[in-house]
């Protein structure tokens, strides 16, 4: 860029100075001519003043011509009609052509004053001509000077010119160096700023620039090396999340397949003879293998709920119908944990989708029974308000202590990890419940009394129109 600069600056100074070396060219040489004409007429004026035309002409001229200064002067004297009287440069007028056709003699004529500037025939010289009416009107007299404009300054214009060029150019550099380092610095500066991307904690400082557009450009550009770092920090956690998530994923599933696989290498290596142990060991490995199915499809409904999925039917779904479908199968795990679900539901309906209805439902419903006491209670409220359905589950079970009732909303987390292992639990109930609510937008909330019990009370907006943007866990 430096360069370009440079170069840009170099040939726009030559072009001016090629421009203004032309006009000034121009107008010297106008002027130099013209003064020339002026002093010539002047000489012209004496000339016929002091010439005797009565006396022999041809003496006169060559006289004039002997006078110091006038050696190159041509002196000439010609009649109206264009023939020569007499000439300074020729011996013989008559041998001269008739001069009535030329420039400066029918300008004469016309105007009594006369200019030419053109090479002579009889000389072959580059002659400036200067004529004018005798005073007494009956001929030109006529002067004519080498005359090459400029060209005869050239000696000392030339070294002029050229000093004046090289110090144009040698000042055009200086200013183009400063110039272009005033627009490059900012940039390799705000370049430089710009690395500190790689930080953990970046901290831009931006000078002020003389350039508003360099302001505009530092404060583009830090406000853009936010936004890449927060994206990078964001991108950087959703990695940690992930890898962690994989780590519990693969530790979860290690657990139940090495004991599976403990089983299974005892009964073939026919181990375990007794034909109930046998039935038991079988048992138990269709228990984890349950646990796992289970495992995998929380992690599938996850998945599904982080990426938003885009084939998510949505209907008008009414509520009161549906609890009563999830409280119904999930009787005999109620019956098996010696719990009663009392429901209470105003025929409230909802913009969703049924099946993540359900996993909601199922997944408080079933916490309500397992980790409840035998003889407890579980109450399902769905109601609504002016803006949102309100889904309250309760029971009279075990509690959460208060230390974990933020964390049981994270995946894998279980406050009593022996338990839930126990009832079969897998640590994501509560997770997914948290991403369907967040995926319409709602709210979730946990009260819980150690050994009293637990109350879930989920909202979610009436209207769904923003589902797209709400953020998922
Ligand atoms: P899990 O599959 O272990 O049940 P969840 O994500 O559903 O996983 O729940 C996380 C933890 O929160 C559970 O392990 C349990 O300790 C606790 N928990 C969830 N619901 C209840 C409840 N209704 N009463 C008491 N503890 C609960």
């Amino acid at each position: 860029m430096k360069r370009a600069i440079f170069q840009r600056f170099i040939i726009m100074i030559s072009l001016a100075l090629i421009l203004s070396g032309s006009i000034f060219g121009a107008t010297i040489s106008d002027i130099l001519l013209k003064r020339a004409e002026e002093s010539m007429l002047y000489t012209v004026r004496i000339v016929d003043h002091s010439l005797d035309y009565e006396g022999n002409l041809k003496e006169q001229v060559d006289s004039l011509k002997q006078v110091k200064g006038n050696e190159e002067t041509r002196f000439t004297v010609i009649r109206l009609d264009g023939s020569v009287v007499a000439d300074s440069e020729v011996e013989n007028n008559s041998s001269m052509d008739n001069h009535s056709f030329r420039e400066e003699v029918q300008e004469v004529i016309d105007k009594g004053i006369g200019y030419s500037t053109r090479k002579s025939n009889t000389l072959d010289k580059k002659l400036l001509y200067v004529a004018a009416m005798s005073g007494n009107g009956d001929y030109i007299v006529r002067i004519a000077v080498p005359f090459s404009g400029l060209e005869q300054y050239m000696g000392i214009l030339i070294p002029a010119i050229l000093i004046s060029i090289g110090i144009a150019l040698l000042l055009t550099a200086i200013l183009a160096s400063h110039f272009s380092a005033s627009v490059t610095r900012p940039l390799n500066e705000i370049a430089e700023e710009l690395l500190k991307l790689k930080d953990k904690n970046p901290e831009f400082h931006f000078k002020h620039y003389k350039y508003n557009e360099m302001n505009v450009i530092a404060d583009t550009v830090q406000e853009m090396g936010k936004a890449v770092k927060a994206s990078m920090d964001r991108i950087e956690f959703e990695r940690m999340v992930r890898q962690e998530f994989f780590s519990n994923v693969s530790h979860e599933l290690k657990t139940p397949l090495t004991s599976v696989r403990g089983y299974l290498e005892l009964l073939e290596n026919g181990m375990v003879t007794d034909a109930r142990m046998q039935k038991d060991f079988l048992s138990r490995m269709k228990k984890e293998t349950i646990n796992m199915t289970s495992l995998i499809e929380d992690i599938l409904m996850i998945s599904r709920l982080e990426t938003k999925e885009a084939e998510v039917t949505m209907s008008e779904v009414r509520l009161a119908p549906l609890v009563e479908e999830v409280c119904n199968s999930l009787e005999p795990l109620a019956k098996e944990y010696q719990v009663s679900i009392e429901r209470n539901c105003r025929p409230v309906s909802i913009y969703a989708n049924t099946q993540q209805l359900r996993e909601l439902f199922n997944n408080l419903i079933i916490n309500a029974i397992k980790y409840n006491k035998p003889q407890g209670k579980v109450k399902v409220i769905v109601s609504a308000d002016a803006q949102d359905i309100i889904i309250v589950v309760e029971d009279t079970g075990v509690g959460i202590p208060k230390e974990a009732q933020q964390r049981v909303f994270e995946r894998f987390y279980r406050v009593d990890k022996g338990r839930s292992k126990k009832v079969g639990g897998t640590g994501l109930g509560l997770s997914i419940v948290k991403h369907i609510v967040n995926y319409y937008s709602g709210s979730i909330e946990l009260e819980s009394k150690l050994s009293e019990g637990t109350k879930f009370t989920v909202r979610l907006p009436k209207k769904q129109i923003q589902r797209e943007e709400a953020g998922v866990l």
